[in-house]
């Protein structure tokens, strides 16, 4: 793992949301994305080599509608950038991780994507993602 890549933040409206980090960040996010298959709608801010990803819930399914109707709005995970998933999926399983999708798919932002269960890392839900090449 070599930086954050980002850092996802569950909102409940992604318009107002949208809004409020033009004006902390003080610039405009690059992109809105949809990714049907998580129920997620996101929106990404460049900071420095980091972004932020606000994530709205697109239906009742989502693991952002579960996530905010427990927790409510805030960080939801941290997101880590690999050279290789396959290779560090093997290496945290050895580890003792608790691997979500051991087959890694698309997410958001042209990467691929998987996650560590929140049970074996002190409670951050933790994304790793690889560029897409
Ligand atoms: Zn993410």
């Amino acid at each position: 793992m070599n930086k954050i890549e980002h850092i996802g933040i569950a909102v409940e409206n992604l318009d107002s949301a949208n809004q409020l980090f033009k004006k902390l960040l003080g610039k405009e996010n690059y992109k809105i994305e949809t990714v049907e298959s998580e129920g997620v709608k996101t929106s990404f801010f460049q900071v420095g080599e980091s972004k932020i990803e606000l994530l709205e819930a697109t239906n009742e399914n989502s693991a952002i509608t579960k996530y905010i109707k427990k927790r409510g709005e805030g960080v939801h995970h941290l997101a880590f950038n690999v050279e290789d998933i396959e290779k560090e999926i093997i290496r945290l399983k050895k580890e003792g991780f608790t691997i979500i999708n051991e087959n890694y798919k698309k997410g958001a932002d042209n990467k691929l994507v998987c996650f560590l269960h929140p049970k074996s890392t002190n409670g951050v839900l933790v994304e790793l993602c690889q560029e897409r090449r």
